[in-house]
């Protein structure tokens, strides 16, 4: 008789998560965000917090370790995140979302099952540089087959989590054209050369670096999956909504700005400011999830870079309301509302295809109404 097949790993409680998420928001991240804002890097403590409150594992299935919360959740612990600190929710998302959800995707099951465990946990951090296979001219990272491994030379322009990061996955394109992604650590000798931090208005805690790869050579052990130029722009298509939950969160954080304001102040006006923003937010929250998983339906594409041109727009919005509310003291560089101002500023690249570039720049020419038509007469 053959041994019964063992029951599979339950996914968690989406609420659970969510509690967590908040708690974590609450009493880790919301309090030292501003230091964290003007820090070299993200506080280990965070990654740990988030690592013991099982949110570094939240997209990647339980059979692997990990929480296997639906999509929907996952976007909303990221912008429960956001809403406390941009920076420490933007490295959570390269790690759980980017690099772990890539992973689970991809062709490699003995991969999978040799390294997801161990990122869900949090035992190792994971950071991707994929951004420039969306880039048109040659590519910026070539590989060639080198007997049973491949071979990587050429530059990586964005990764993020330089310090915190063991992993990260990066691509580059094959001889005949294909994307090839690949699972490397991050300290590979002098075949993987970092530069020195970039010096970012946004997000300089990310640590976030260029990488020259000369000769790094990974095992098809470590490869993760090979993709046409059609599949991976399908992929970007379908992934475009997941930073709106940034946008959401930062818009949330700058209408909670606002109803502080209005509190202390006794201001009507300010309190229906920030009702008004908080009512658009859910507007735009429920457009994101009426389209967000369903990337096979008709008109999708079209309904994405809609969707999340208008999450980044209300994102910074809001964040200047918040800076014209606050009054002149919001320029200094401990306030809250100018670090809201340059997150979501940061959250209108992330990620960004040319589709997306071109919504974003017609949603903001739009809101110019008459101006704008004006100038074109
Ligand atoms: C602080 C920060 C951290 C980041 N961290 C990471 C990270 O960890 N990992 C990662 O992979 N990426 C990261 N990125 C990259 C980020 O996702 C990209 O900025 C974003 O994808 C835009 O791409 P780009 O910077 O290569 O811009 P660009 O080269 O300006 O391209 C922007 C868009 O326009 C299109 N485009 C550009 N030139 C042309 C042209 N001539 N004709 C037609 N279309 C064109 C491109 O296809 C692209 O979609 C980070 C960026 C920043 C600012």
């Amino acid at each position: 008789m053959s041994a019964p097949s063992p029951t599979p790993p339950a996914a968690a409680d989406p609420g659970a998560l969510l509690e967590r998420a908040r708690r974590v928001a609450a009493l880790v991240l919301a309090p030292a965000a501003s230091a964290t804002d003007q820090a070299e890097a993200v506080p280990r403590e965070h990654i740990r917090a988030l690592a013991d409150a099982g949110l570094l594992g939240i997209a990647t299935p339980a059979r692997h370790g990990g929480q296997g919360a639906p999509a929907r959740v996952a976007r909303e612990v990221l912008e429960i995140l956001a809403g406390a600190c941009g920076v420490t929710a933007f490295v959570q998302m390269q790690h759980a979302t980017a690099a772990c959800s890539l992973i689970a995707r991809g062709d490699n099951e003995a991969l999978k099952e040799r390294v997801l465990p161990r990122l869900a946990a949090g035992e190792r951090f994971c950071t991707v540089g994929f951004s420039h296979v969306r880039r048109p001219g040659p590519p910026m990272v070539r590989v060639e087959p080198d007997g049973d491994a491949v071979r990587l030379d050429g530059t990586v322009p964005w990764l993020t989590g330089h310090g915190i990061a063991d992993d990260a996955v990066i691509a580059g394109a094959l001889p005949d054209g294909r994307l090839m992604y690949v699972l490397t650590p991050l300290w590979a000798g002098d075949a993987i050369e970092p530069s020195p931090p970039l010096r970012l208005s946004a997000m300089n805690a990310s640590a976030t670096v260029s990488l020259t790869l000369r000769g790094l050579r990974v095992g098809a052990e470590q490869v993760i999956v090979t993709a046409t130029r059609e599949q991976q722009a399908a992929r970007d298509v379908a992934g475009l909504l997941t930073p709106s939950a940034l946008s959401l969160g930062v818009a949330g954080a700058a209408a909670a700005l606002l109803a502080e304001l209005a509190g202390r102040r006794g201001s009507a006006h300010l309190a229906g400011a920030a009702r008004s923003l908080e009512g658009e937010r859910d507007d735009a929250r429920a457009e994101v999830e009426a389209w967000a998983d369903r990337p096979e339906a008709e008109g999708y594409g079209e309904h994405a870079v809609r969707v999340r041109a208008w999450c980044i727009e209300l994102g910074v919005r809001a964040a200047h309301a918040a800076v014209a509310a606050t009054g002149g003291s919001a320029n200094l560089l401990d306030n809250a509302a100018q670090r809201l101002v340059r997150e979501a500023m940061l959250y209108s690249l992330t990620a960004q295809t040319r589709d997306l570039q071109t919504a974003t720049v017609q949603r903001l020419l739009d809101r110019g109404g008459g101006a704008t038509d004006r100038a074109r007469s």
